[in-house]
């Protein structure tokens, strides 16, 4: 797999797609930078998600009430 690097940020990214770290495809900005910003917005949620996923699932049988009990 051919792998480019974004020449405004120097990343690797994927031939044929904007860079999705500045928004530059082929040298040019393509990508609105609110877009840009809202896809590392995007990425930071998915990551908090994931985190927040995890946790969820470590609680879901914790988080019973003692119905149980009575
Ligand atoms: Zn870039």
């Amino acid at each position: 797999m051919a792998i480019g690097t974004c020449p405004k940020c120097k990343k690797p990214i994927l031939p044929h797609i904007a860079c999705r770290f500045c928004g530059t495809y082929a040298g040019r900005q393509v990508l609105p930078a609110k877009l840009v910003e809202a896809g590392k917005a995007l990425k930071k949620a998915e990551k908090a998600a994931a985190a927040k996923h995890d946790h969820d699932h470590d609680h879901k049988g914790h988080d019973h009430p003692p119905q149980k009990d009575e």
